[in-house]
């Protein structure tokens, strides 16, 4: 079954294949909730499709694959959709989370975002990296990664905004579970990123180790290969797509239901400067995309950088985001083969 968009408005693609007998296990995958990482996300769909030609999946297996799913995102290469909304941050299990206050994004809200026209020089940046350097000797890295990276639901046109309310991409989700993927004993959910970790590195992000249901994903991509939210170096976020999905399949549909996010490294965020860095980024293109810069330059130039940290550019790092996203999926139709 196949949806396309004959008229270029702006809308969400996707591709089902059915398992050919017993609906036993669906793998569902998502791209391009944060718009302009759709790029290298549908790379990634369409390798996995066209191996299937090749090998095919066993008959008891299906494909549900969601493509672009913030059309506005993806055209406009933004992260956030027409509202301003980091779908990951948008997909609530339950309504309460709207109201929630993030007193440590508050603390740093004006640095994260200047109500001024972006001016790129010397003295701009090494500005960003002090007052950055600055906030992090007052609370640690860690603290102001999970402050900022979380979500915020107060500054609708700040970065990280979760919203105030679901929009309308969580219908779209909630259909294509009901009708397809609940008719599967289990499911397995990827959602592909890019821009957190390591250059070059795809990084298995899962919400945290504390899932006793976690134990299958060490299965499936080694004992120390998956990363957890609440480690070093990494951050806990609530309204994601994947624990959405994995909440409505396991309770709503008493389903058994995996997943994480395949995130593909491109900044070195995980290191201190590399984290600055990527901030420096999001934070320029907010301010272009609220205030403008004051040259045309200076616009063409934020929107490069932002397209190098969620697209990147060298040809290297793409074939080694492909070669590895091969090796995920492989392990994943493995597993689960092995226990049809
Ligand atoms: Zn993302």
């Amino acid at each position: 079954m196949f949806s396309k968009n004959q008229n270029h408005e702006l809308a969400v693609d996707y591709v089902y294949l059915p398992a050919g007998s017993t609906h036993k296990t669906l793998v569902l995958v998502n791209s391009g909730i944060h718009g302009i990482e759709g790029f290298v996300g549908s790379a990634v769909q369409r390798q996995w499709l066209l191996h299937l030609k090749e090998s095919p999946l066993p008959p008891e297996m299906g494909v549900l694959m969601i493509h672009g799913l913030n059309p506005f995102g993806f055209i406009n290469q933004r992260r956030v959709n027409e509202n301003n909304v980091d779908l990951n941050r948008n997909f609530a299990i339950k309504p309460s989370l709207f109201s929630k206050q993030n007193l440590e994004y508050k603390k740093i809200e004006r640095f994260l975002n200047p109500k001024r026209p972006v001016k790129l020089n010397f003295i701009s940046e090494v500005s960003f990296l002090f007052e950055a350097a600055r906030y992090i000797f007052q609370y640690s890295l860690g603290t102001m990664r999970q402050g900022v990276l979380q979500g915020q639901y107060s500054s609708p046109e700040g970065l990280y905004f979760g919203g105030d309310r679901a929009q309308n991409q969580r219908a779209l989700v909630d259909l294509l579970l009901q009708e397809w993927a609940a008719t599967y004993e289990r499911i397995f959910v990827i959602d592909i990123h890019t821009g957190y970790g390591q250059r070059g590195k795809l990084h298995y992000l899962a919400a945290s180790s504390a899932d006793p249901e976690s134990i299958v994903l060490k299965k499936i991509f080694g004992e120390n290969s998956v990363d957890f939210g609440q480690q070093k170096d990494f951050y806990l976020v609530e309204g994601d797509f994947v624990a959405y999905c994995l909440n409505r399949l396991r309770n709503d549909f008493r389903r058994s239901a995996q997943g994480l996010a395949f995130e593909f490294g491109t900044l070195d965020s995980q290191k201190t400067l590399g984290s600055i860095e990527s901030l420096r980024r999001m934070v320029l293109e907010n301010q272009v995309w609220n205030y403008r810069s004051d040259t045309q330059q200076d616009d063409v130039k934020v929107r490069g950088l932002f397209r190098e940290m969620f697209y990147p550019s060298d040809p290297e790092w793409r074939s080694a985001a492909l070669r590895q996203a091969q090796q995920g999926w492989d392990q994943v139709i493995r597993y689960y083969s092995s226990i049809q």
